[in-house]
């Protein structure tokens, strides 16, 4: 199959071109097609959400497991109604402060959800994102969009259409190319389908943020242990994600510590023939000796650090290293969310000095 990658970006066209584009991306959805695209967080691969066929063809796309659910995009309140059998006051108060934004809300289904994009579960994620073309696309290919993130099922998640391409070129009709993604990493979601929310994925919005409008809030204890017994709620959480091709180890503990043995370590490495990255940061990046060194952000400015996540990975991935080590970073706030996908990337390979 071709795939075509479509410029929604506003430069050298007007906003009437852009909406043409974005209609006929529309029409591939309504047709049962798929179409990648960006979001405020990650790129997505969307399918028609109501149509059963259409999801089966994203988990095909991306090989992903047939149980791991998609989150279904939204463009209204009204069409929350029409797919979340229940939406209590608490996910009011979220919704309204936080969508159009980075917040995924789990609800029981009703009906017209198929199995097929629930993952056979009798629930829906439902987000409604912040990005233009993310919600523009949602209207144009008919009010409920089911997409995960626009990557082979395992790999990093996309941050641009570069990275869809990677992955999905030949496998899927069409990619919306608008350009470098804003947040860089995935929605929080929060499980509003029992008595206490939880939270099921810690993403851009803090545990903080959330417990401020709402009060109460739980965490999934499956998410904080390595203990393969106690599952996590979200069935994608439960698999290693995010992996680059080479393998990843974070380093923890006090700073200089963490350099010296990242230096060390490389310094191994590259005796035994084996080609080492390093992942540190714009503060440290000139302390490394060894090996391919990458800065992933400012630690004055986590949000650098989430954006350029995934990016770093298969930047390093490109370069064919074997071995790639990474300072570790705090689990404070957005830090949360980065260390816990890091954690996963790694497949829970930590050092600690
Ligand atoms: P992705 O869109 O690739 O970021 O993945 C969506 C995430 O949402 C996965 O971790 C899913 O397991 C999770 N998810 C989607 N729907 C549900 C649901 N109904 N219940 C629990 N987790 C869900
Ligand atoms: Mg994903």
């Amino acid at each position: 199959m071709e795939t075509v990658i479509v410029n929604v970006t506003d430069d050298n066209q007007d906003s009437e071109q852009i909406r043409e584009k974005i209609l006929a991306a529309g029409r591939i959805i309504k047709q049962g097609g798929l179409v990648a695209f960006p979001t405020e967080t990650v790129y997505g691969l969307g399918a028609d959400a109501l149509n059963p066929q259409a999801s089966r063809r994203i988990y095909e796309a991306k090989g992903r497991p047939s149980d791991n659910p998609l989150i279904v995009h939204i463009s209204s309140m009204e069409a929350l109604e029409k797919i979340a059998e229940r939406v209590p006051e608490q996910a009011r108060k979220l919704a309204e402060k936080f969508w159009p934004g980075p917040l995924t809300m789990i609800f029981e289904k009703k009906e017209l959800v198929p199995l097929e994009t629930t993952g056979g579960l009798e629930t829906v994620a439902v987000r409604m994102p912040g990005h233009p073309t993310a919600l523009a696309l949602t209207e144009a290919g008919g009010g409920f969009i089911a997409a995960p993130s626009a990557n082979l099922s395992g790999r990093p998640s996309p941050t641009t259409a570069k990275h869809v391409a990677q992955d999905l070129k030949g496998r899927i009709p069409m990619i919306l190319d608008g350009g470098p993604v804003g947040i860089g990493i995935e929605s929080t979601i929060v499980d509003f389908s029992e008595e206490i929310p939880m939270i099921l994925r810690p993403g851009y919005l803090t545990e903080e943020m959330i417990r401020n409008v709402i009060g109460t809030l739980r965490t999934d204890p499956g998410l904080k242990t390595e203990n393969p017994r106690v599952r996590p709620r979200a069935p994608g959480m439960k698999y290693r994600h995010y992996a680059p091709k080479g393998e990843l180890i974070l380093v923890s503990g006090a700073g200089e510590k963490v350099r010296e043995k990242i230096n060390e370590l490389a310094r191994k490495a590259g005796e035994e023939g084996r080609a080492a990255g390093i992942i540190g940061t714009d503060e440290t990046r000139g302390e490394y000796r060894y090996g391919l060194v990458k800065s992933i952000g400012t630690r004055a400015d986590e949000d650098t650090i989430a954006r350029r996540l995934y990016g770093i990975l298969r930047e390093f991935d490109e370069l064919d290293v074997d071995i790639i080590y990474s300072e570790s970073f705090s689990t404070a706030g957005i830090g949360q969310a980065i260390m816990n996908r890091l954690l996963k990337a790694a497949g829970h390979q930590i050092i600690e000095v």
